[in-house]
């Protein structure tokens, strides 16, 4: 089998973009994957151009070696951007290898460990009781966790008044929701190490999950002095690119679950090293996937393969979008997605749907201070 083609579709949905890849065969099989690096989409489409002669008339099925080839091949290291690239292809991939010998992609890593996925969706309002009661509604639908995010106050965040609003949403949906329901925060990398120290201790008393991603991913080592002063379990990584980034917090044990971004980290074949290194010291992973179709098919695969598997976030909270462009997706039900025997990742995708979600230029949404400077969204 050969590789034959690798194709972009750039879609707007919503609010943002998502930039799909196809992998095409000369046998006929295709593989699908997803670009994570949202608001950079041109770029991906680039760097994929980039890698495009190095796969065609390559062996699809010699996953390592073209993961490499894509990493190192052309000398200079390409950064996040081009990681994000090879995850794209690198899911693909294994879509084909799958399809090619008829099991679904989880068989191929391993087989299956659990029989159902249990997953995370956002929820916020706009005051404390508000956020309760789309906490009960979701615990009614089935769910068996939630997360909650740091609120903005109509696009302004300043760091004490976001630490009060969050511990205040949170408390709220606590007393409503019981001790039986998992909560999670999500700062979105909104803090500093101080006020996520002052969030860790107030939260405390609630039994929080995790609190996920404090900070920003430049500086991994100011998650020591978090750390220290934090009890509460710490969900890290979503920003992260390769098993390198994850390093320093995997052997020093500042982390507690890993925010494994399988679009951005290196695909499945990464994704997969870093669980396994993960598992030496005790940590979990919970992927990150705030994308389509694509992304939590993966994100699906690896969980039922991975025993220290912690949660999934399923952030449409639902698997009917972009449901004419994908009429396969995983399955779902009650806060939970669930396991297919689908060759490969257990997604269809429809080319001709495609014309109806044009690319559209998009940029993230933005907060500031109320200074008037700018903070991280
Ligand atoms: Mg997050």
């Amino acid at each position: 089998m050969k590789i034959t083609d690798v194709k972009c579709f750039p879609i707007f949905a919503g609010s943002k973009n998502y930039l799909f890849v196809k992998v095409e065969t000369d046998a006929g099989v295709y593989g699908m994957g997803e670009f994570g690096i949202s608001w950079r989409e041109k770029a991906g489409i680039g760097a994929i151009e980039h890698l495009k002669p190095h796969l065609i008339g390559a062996d699809p099925l010699n996953i390592e070696y073209l993961w490499q080839l894509m990493l190192r091949g052309d000398f200079f290291p390409g950064g996040r951007i081009n990681t994000a690239a090879i995850s794209a292809v690198d899911i693909a991939l294994w879509d084909i290898k799958g399809k090619a010998l008829k099991q679904p992609v989880h068989m191929l890593l391993g087989g299956r460990l659990r029989d159902r996925v249990p997953c995370y969706t956002g929820i916020g309002g706009a005051t404390p009781e508000e956020t309760a009661q789309k906490g009960l509604d979701l615990v009614a639908e089935g769910w068996k966790f939630l997360r909650l995010s740091i609120p903005d106050r109509d696009g302004i965040l300043d760091g004490s008044a976001a630490v009060r609003d969050a511990v205040a949403h949170f408390a709220a949906v606590r007393e409503a929701v019981g001790a039986e329901i998992e909560i999670c925060t999500d700062v979105h990398t909104r803090l500093d190490p101080p006020d996520t120290i002052r969030l860790g201790r107030q939260l405390e008393p609630y039994d929080p999950f995790f609190i996920e991603d404090p900070l920003r991913c430049e500086n991994p080592q100011s998650y020591r002095l978090v750390r220290q002063h934090v009890a509460c379990p710490l969900a890290i990584g979503e920003h992260f690119a390769t098993k390198w980034e994850f390093r320093q917090l995997i052997e020093e044990e500042l982390l507690d679950y890993a925010r494994l971004d399988l679009c951005i980290v290196g695909g499945l074949t990464e994704a997969r090293k870093i669980a396994g290194w993960c598992e030496t010291h005790y940590i979990k992973i919970a992927p990150h996937n705030p994308l389509g179709p694509v992304s939590a098919a993966a994100c699906v695969q690896l969980d039922l393969a991975t025993d220290n598997f912690g949660v999934q976030e399923m952030w449409h909270g639902r698997t009917d979008f972009l449901a004419d462009l994908f009429p396969v997706q995983v399955p779902y039900e009650a806060g939970h997605l669930l396991p297919t025997d689908m060759p490969g990742l257990g997604v269809e995708f429809n080319e001709a749907a495609v014309s109806n979600y044009p690319y559209e230029p998009a940029s993230g949404p933005r907060l500031h201070r109320s200074d008037g400077s700018l903070t991280n969204w």
